[in-house]
């Protein structure tokens, strides 16, 4: 018999999807667990947003299983542990006529009761997500009136204000400058640490998600190594991929 222990939030069973004919993943197996901080590298195109999708459901594996909270994804119900924050964070439209306060009052649009009207408890619950990110004052300035950083702390608080267990952002740091880049890493790192919130994050940054999560995943396809950051940073994987002295797009 097979236990399923229910500290294991995400399991991929040798999943494998096609688009067309070639594999975009193939084969992959990885148990994310609580508290996991997980960085998925790899080269571009290497599978990496399709093993994101394939992870929420969004796309369907050809091949294999995948398991949330224990449960297997086709009968899984319960999304709202899940929180999701896409590259278009820093896409958005800039003309968007609507304040912080109201976007992140979508991320409680999964929650919110029989009324689908925000109650005290859902107010509460954006307020305490604003603080979060440190982006309360700003609640009735509109989204597009805000910095790159600023919007993407508010993206954060909108899926925090649906009080997920897991966050699965995909390379969120895309086109934001550096000292924005390291707050949103220490606010990742702060969920993490202190929230026990578990954290998938796609990124080619592998230096510094070599140095903030306690996971990676080198995704190429097929699965190629898992396990703790500093050994894959001395592996033979790591010395091929960057020894060769051709240019390794991360
Ligand atoms: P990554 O996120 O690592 O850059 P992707 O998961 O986006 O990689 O892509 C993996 C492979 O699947 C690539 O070869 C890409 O061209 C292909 N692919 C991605 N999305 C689609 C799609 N919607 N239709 C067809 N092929 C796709
Ligand atoms: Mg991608």
């Amino acid at each position: 018999m097979q236990i399923t222990h229910s500290e294991n939030i995400i399991e991929l069973k040798a999943v494998s999807f096609s688009y067309g004919e070639d594999f975009a993943v193939k084969d992959i197996s990885i148990a994310i667990h609580k508290g996991d901080y997980v960085g998925i590298i790899g080269p571009n195109g290497g599978g990496k947003s399709t093993l994101l999708k394939l992870i929420l459901g969004i796309l369907e594996p050809k091949k294999g299983e995948v398991l949330l909270f224990g449960t297997d994804i086709k009968k899984f119900k319960d999304w709202s542990r899940f929180g999701y924050i896409s590259q278009q964070v820093t896409h958005i439209d800039q003309n968007l006529p609507m304040t912080v306060l109201e976007v992140v009052m979508m991320g409680r649009y999964p929650r919110l009761g029989l009324f689908r009207f925000p109650m005290r408890e859902d107010k509460e619950n954006v307020k305490k997500a604003l603080d979060q990110v440190e982006m309360w004052e700003y609640r009735d300035r509109l989204i597009g009136d805000l910095s790159g950083g600023q919007q993407q702390r508010v993206f954060i608080a909108k899926a925090l204000a649906g009080e997920p267990e897991v966050i699965i952002l995909d390379e969120p740091t895309v086109g934001v400058d550096i000292k924005t880049q390291k707050q949103f890493y220490s606010l990742l790192q702060k969920l993490n640490t202190e929230l026990d919130m578990t954290l998938v994050l796609v990124s080619h940054e592998l230096d510094i998600v070599a140095h903030e999560t306690t996971e990676i995943a080198y995704i190429n396809r097929s699965l190629v190594y898992y396990g703790a950051p500093q050994k894959f940073l001395h592996s033979e994987y790591f010395e091929k991929l960057t020894g060769r002295g051709e240019h390794v797009d991360f």
